[in-house]
């Protein structure tokens, strides 16, 4: 009896895993073809700096509008293209349309308005060994060990004429640490261009903050596991305010992600953190309405009264 109960659960297993193996191949294929399709597209959250209540840049977040499916959240496709490699072309997408958003933005009477992208340490590993970059850089008297990630970035600036510290790049704590021995140096690079380098999630990776520090970071954003609960949990509330005062001493600027409270506003005010970003404020929403709301006060006078208050 046992037995055939093992094997009716062992073609129970299959038959899931089998559906299972079909789906995800059937999202690889579709991920295959998501750029070209213009299935892509940047959502933006804004970021406020908490003396005067203003937006002082916004962080672009990726959607996959598929077909049939409706907007997918990263959490369900990052880890497919980071597996499959596609990640190094989206991720050159990303940067492109970023860059392209900054500019418009520029021309569009909103004015330098700075946006971060969210890079994967898979981005950071694929040397570049085209014959052609190759010797471009080479002429150029550049590294030769470039990345094509560098490269790409250098070009999307370039190409649309962006001053560079108008983009900031976020990588994962965990992400940094996995990666770190070569990372330290792209880094270096990167931040030689001018670009800003900000380490995100942090707190969860269990690296502390002087190894950190071997990173040129500009900034720490603190996650939102820690913020969710900083009113209530006086151990999250003393993690916090240790990351907040061990940033500050290193010159690197605090933003809380995830505040979705005025409460949790007032605390991170209070213990002297930079910038806040979370649905209190603001959503991730899509370019013409960012572009709306940077435009226009009222938001921000929301703020300023909350902060008053
Ligand atoms: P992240 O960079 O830490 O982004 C913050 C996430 O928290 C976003 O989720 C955002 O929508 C969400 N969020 C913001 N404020 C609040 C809040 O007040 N409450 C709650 N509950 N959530 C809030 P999203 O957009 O689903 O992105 C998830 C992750 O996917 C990002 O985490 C980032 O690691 C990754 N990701 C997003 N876009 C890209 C991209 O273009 N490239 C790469 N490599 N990763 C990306
Ligand atoms: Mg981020
Ligand atoms: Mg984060
Ligand atoms: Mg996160």
């Amino acid at each position: 009896r046992s037995k055939k109960a093992g094997r009716d659960t062992y073609r129970f297993f299959t038959a899931e895993m089998n559906a299972r193996a079909i789906r995800k191949l059937e999202q690889e294929n579709a991920l295959r073809n998501a750029l070209e399709r213009n299935e892509f597209v940047l959502h933006y959250q804004p970021k406020v700096e908490l003396h005067k209540g203003e937006i002082t840049g916004v962080e672009a977040l990726i959607r996959w509008n598929r077909p049939g499916y409706g907007f997918v959240p990263p959490s369900e496709f990052i880890p497919v293209l980071e597996q499959t490699g596609l990640i190094n072309q989206v991720g050159t997408w990303v940067i492109e349309t970023a860059c392209k958003q900054i500019a418009e933005w520029r021309h569009g009477g909103i004015g330098e308005m700075p946006i971060s992208v969210n890079v994967s340490g898979r981005q950071f590993s694929q040397i570049t060994l085209n014959r052609d970059v190759i010797r471009i850089t080479e002429e150029n008297g550049v590294h030769p060990q470039l990345l094509e990630f560098e490269l790409q970035t250098e070009r999307a600036l370039r190409e649309n004429s962006i001053d560079s510290d108008l983009l900031e790049l976020e990588l994962t704590e965990s992400s940094l640490m996995t990666h770190a021995k070569k990372t330290v140096g792209v880094l270096k690079r990167l931040k030689m261009l001018g670009i800003r380098i900000s380490i995100d999630d942090f707190g969860t990776g269990y690296s502390s903050l002087a190894y950190v520090k071997r990173f040129p970071i500009d900034v720490l954003k603190i996650d939102r596991a820690f913020i969710m609960n900083v009113t209530t949990n006086p151990a999250d509330a003393a993690i916090t305010t240790a990351i907040i005062d061990m940033a500050h001493s290193l010159d690197v600027k605090v933003v809380a992600e995830g505040v979705e409270t005025v409460e949790q506003l007032v605390f991170l005010r209070e213990r002297g953190c930079d910038e806040i970003q979370g649905y209190y404020f603001a959503r991730p929403l899509p370019s013409t309405e960012i572009s709306r709301l940077l435009l226009n006060g009222k938001e921000r006078l929301r703020l300023a009264q909350s902060l008053a208050s």
